[in-house]
């Protein structure tokens, strides 16, 4: 199964794919991830693609088509994966269907007041864990008892940024993709295995 999420930021793209990458065996494939690990290790590619991520705009087209290019030809993604956080702009998606042809792509809609103080209330841990500070009020992880820290794109101020780049640049995709006949909705402003529960029977 080749899925793809789409979602504003803040749908909950990040939990949805870590429950079902797991139910499914499928590998987990998010550009923004590949992005922060890069910055983090330094690379040139994390050099180069920093400042647009401290921005909230979007790294050039061909440089995210280049890295998911490279991960879907490795052996783990033959019997499918999953997108998230890809892709993010029409480019992107004429050069995915250039790649491969995908299932179904799960469209996470959410409220927009919502939105806000989901992300800007996001804390994570180095091993991938995400919590709410309404919900969470330690800061260490309570996988790995890692400390938690705030994304550096999730304050206030790169938030309203990375929400006019989405409804610009990636909202588009939805019509791009009701056009092809594979999308479908899930309601993502409601608990988390609410959400999954939906997803779940599209992918039955
Ligand atoms: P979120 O969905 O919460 O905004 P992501 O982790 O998917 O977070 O993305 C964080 C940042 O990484 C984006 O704001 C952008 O700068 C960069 N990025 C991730 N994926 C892409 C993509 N497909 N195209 C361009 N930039 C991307
Ligand atoms: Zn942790």
């Amino acid at each position: 199964m080749k899925i793809i999420l789409l979602g504003a930021p803040g749908a909950g793209k990040g939990s949805q794919a870590a429950i079902i990458t797991e139910k499914y065996g499928i590998p987990h494939i998010s550009t923004g991830d590949v992005l922060r690990a890069n910055i983090k290790q330094g690379t040139e590619l994390g050099k180069f693609a920093k400042e647009y991520l401290d921005k909230g705009e979007l790294v050039p087209d061909e440089v995210v088509v280049d890295i998911v290019a490279n991960r879907i030809k490795e052996e783990d993604c033959k019997k499918g994966f999953l997108l998230d956080g890809f892709p993010r702009t029409i480019e992107q998606a004429k050069a995915l269907d250039k790649l491969t042809e995908i299932d179904i792509v799960i469209n996470i809609v959410v409220d927009f007041d919502l939105i806000i103080d989901r992300i800007t209330g996001r804390r994570m841990c180095a091993c991938g864990a995400t919590y709410h500070i309404t919900t969470y009020s330690s800061d260490t992880c309570k996988a790995c008892g890692g400390k938690l820290y705030q994304r550096k794109d999730d304050t206030v101020e790169t938030v309203a940024n990375r929400l006019e780049v989405y409804n610009k640049q990636t909202a588009p995709l939805i019509e791009y993709y009701k056009n092809k006949g594979i999308l479908k909705d899930v309601n993502g402003s409601i608990s988390i295995q609410a959400t999954f529960e939906q997803v779940q029977k599209l992918l039955e």
